[in-house]
């Protein structure tokens, strides 16, 4: 069964083709190759045995997208990973980020309308969610005022393949909202590689860890949260991984109840930053450079998810840990210090 992977040479795109590879889909990646290297792809060939059909891609180009599909008009699914993510880099680019992310999906909601490709999963974020009144969040919370135009984006996507789902009966979509991604693959070939200085949190703690960059700041400790820094779901990469693949087959064996569904992927813990720290230097015996800043704009307070929907209808289980995750997240900059 071939499956169309968009931002497959991305972080979270790279690790599901992985686990699609290893449970016997063929993958069809596109990538434009803007915030990812292509040397990702021989390091999912190595781990993976298997080659991978690769097309250098702008999504925001019509044509070439039609093109490709109608090349793999016989794919069972598609899995849209490819946007830009960058929570701050969206506050201070907002047109880069609309442009990019919505043109991107309505060119291949297109060619999946066009041919008919029955199966589709969305990358959402529990950016959605904005500052939620309760926590955990279901997937019924209600949704409040995106934070950043990253977070707008993912809202506007998510209503945007809603009402295609309405008038396009026979294909069946899945709304992902990820949590905190973070880890990287236990080969250690594979993880986040960030383009200029990180954003995220964790690439920030091992680039500082490492001695790439001198100091960490906390961006807040005065939030109404039980340490005063941000808490949010941190999750390992892999886990997340595999819940596409889970939900690719959840759509193929037509387990859906409707044809636009949606499902929180989190590890279902609140983790504050400073915690996040402390569990780095648990697992890695590293000590770590930090500072109290100030807040960064764009964050929402604290986010977690309750993900009984997913452990239940997709029977997806978390694998890993945080400390795991922060090793594994280790064990990749090391990796990385050898490499780049
Ligand atoms: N964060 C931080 N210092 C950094 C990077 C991130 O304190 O250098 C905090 C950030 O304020 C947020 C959390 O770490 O509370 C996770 O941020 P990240 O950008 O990784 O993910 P987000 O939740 O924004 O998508």
């Amino acid at each position: 069964m071939k499956v169309i992977v968009t931002g497959g040479t991305g972080y979270i795109g790279s690790h599901t083709i992985v686990d699609l590879l290893e449970n016997n889909f063929d993958v069809v990646c596109v990538d434009n190759l803007s915030r990812s290297k292509k040397y990702t792809l021989v390091e999912i060939e190595k781990i993976s045995g298997k080659k991978i059909n690769f097309y250098q891609i702008d999504l925001c180009d019509k044509q070439a997208v039609l093109d490709l599909f109608s090349e793999h008009n016989d794919a069972v699914g598609v899995i849209h990973f490819a946007a830009l993510k960058s929570v701050p880099e969206s506050v201070e680019n907002p047109l880069l980020y609309y442009t990019n992310n919505i043109d991107s999906l309505l060119n291949v909601l297109l060619a999946i309308q066009q041919f008919s490709i029955p199966n589709f999963v969305f990358s959402s974020s529990c950016s959605v969610y904005g500052n939620a009144e309760q926590l955990p969040v279901t997937e019924q919370t209600p949704i409040k005022n995106a934070e950043s135009p990253y977070a707008h984006t993912k809202q506007i996507g998510e209503d945007i393949i809603r009402n295609f789902a309405n008038t396009n009966p026979r294909i069946n979509s899945i709304l992902l909202r990820y949590f905190n991604p973070i880890g990287a693959h236990p080969s250690a070939l594979i993880g986040e590689i960030p383009i200029d200085q990180p954003n995220n949190l964790v690439p920030y703690i091992t680039q500082t860890a490492i001695g790439k960059l001198p100091q960490l700041t906390v961006f807040g400790n005065d939030y109404p949260t039980r340490d005063g820094s941000n808490i949010r779901d941190y999750i390992h990469v892999c886990d997340i991984a595999h819940a596409h693949t889970l939900a690719l087959n959840f759509l193929i064996d037509k387990k859906n109840t409707s044809n636009c569904d949606v499902f929180n992927l989190g590890s279902g813990n609140g983790v504050s930053v400073l915690e996040v720290i402390q569990a780095f230097e648990k697992a890695t015996l590293q000590k770590l450079n930090y500072t109290i800043g100030a807040r960064r704009a764009g964050d929402v307070v604290a986010v977690y998810a309750d993900n009984t929907k997913a452990a239940k209808q997709l029977n997806w289980q978390c694998k890993y840990n945080l400390e795991d995750a922060m090793q594994s997240a280790w064990n990749w900059e090391l990796k990385m210090q050898e490499l780049f």
